[in-house]
């Protein structure tokens, strides 16, 4: 795959405040998402390195990028800015153990979607333990850590900048600076973005999306990974009314045979 190196300027920010109703995948699929990337392994053949704000953030956004990077026997790094420690406030369950438990099914679902469940994936995980809605707060120190671990990749994927959770747009920057420091070409995985945005919505780049196509084992792998995110997708203790981060609602918009990637 052959990826340009783009840093288009960033897009207008979205509503500070977005609220259900998200939109529904059916909407997503009335309207094809643009321009199909090619085969090939130009970009990924470097190795591969994913930066995401939270723990679950690569499977979602870049499950299948990760898994197909691992076929081609591309290195693959993954930097975890914060363990996620703040999903579920108003939770009785302290941040520090949600946040361990958030890793374990991380592993899992690392491994399950390379093809090695129950084992261990051959993708190196770093974490930077930023706290868990703090990481504007750090976005300097976080450039300076990410320079050393970005270096020498063919490509980074990271949150995009205005994915509209400060969070991911913070370590989208982070991960932008990082990039242009070292001269590696970076891509940006939007997550909120298909709550809020709708398919005409003017402030998507669309110029720079990409589609990246699952096969049929990279998508049931994918589909496999979600299922371990036990803590995002279901109640954290049975049958308490905790919030779930990815009801199925949410949890749609990453079942698809494809990832879009903004380059
Ligand atoms: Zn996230």
């Amino acid at each position: 795959m052959s990826l340009p190196t783009f840093r288009g300027s960033r897009a207008p920010a979205p509503d500070p405040v977005h609220r259900p109703p998200w939109t529904a995948e059916s909407e997503w699929r009335k309207r094809p998402l643009p321009v199909e990337l090619p085969n090939g392994g130009k970009a990924l053949a470097g190795g591969l390195v994913v930066v995401a704000a939270h723990p679950e953030d690569p499977i979602l956004g870049v499950g299948g990028l990760i898994s197909r990077a691992v076929e081609a026997g591309s290195r693959v790094r993954v930097v975890t800015v914060t363990d996620g420690d703040a999903s579920h406030r108003g939770s009785k369950l302290p941040g520090s153990v949600l946040a361990a438990r958030r890793i374990r099914e991380v592993d899992r679902a690392f491994a399950t979607i390379v093809g090695n469940p129950g084992g261990v994936a051959p993708v190196e995980m770093l974490r930077l333990r930023v706290p868990d809605r703090a990481v504007a707060a750090h976005e300097r120190d976080i450039v300076q850590r990410l320079i050393p671990l970005v270096a020498g990749f063919g490509l980074c994927a990271a949150n995009w900048r205005s994915d509209g959770f400060e969070d991911h747009d913070s370590t989208g920057r982070a991960a932008e600076a990082a990039c242009s420091e070292t001269g590696v070409s970076l891509v940006e995985f939007p997550l909120r973005m298909w709550q809020w945005a709708r398919p005409d919505d003017t402030r998507v780049p669309w110029g720079r999306a990409v589609r990246v196509d699952l096969t049929e084992l990279q998508q049931a792998r994918k589909e496999r990974a979600l299922s371990c995110l036990a803590s995002q997708i279901s109640p954290l203790v049975p049958g308490r009314d905790d919030r779930v981060p990815l009801p199925p609602e949410k949890l749609t918009y990453f079942r698809r045979s494809y990832e879009v990637l903004f380059r």
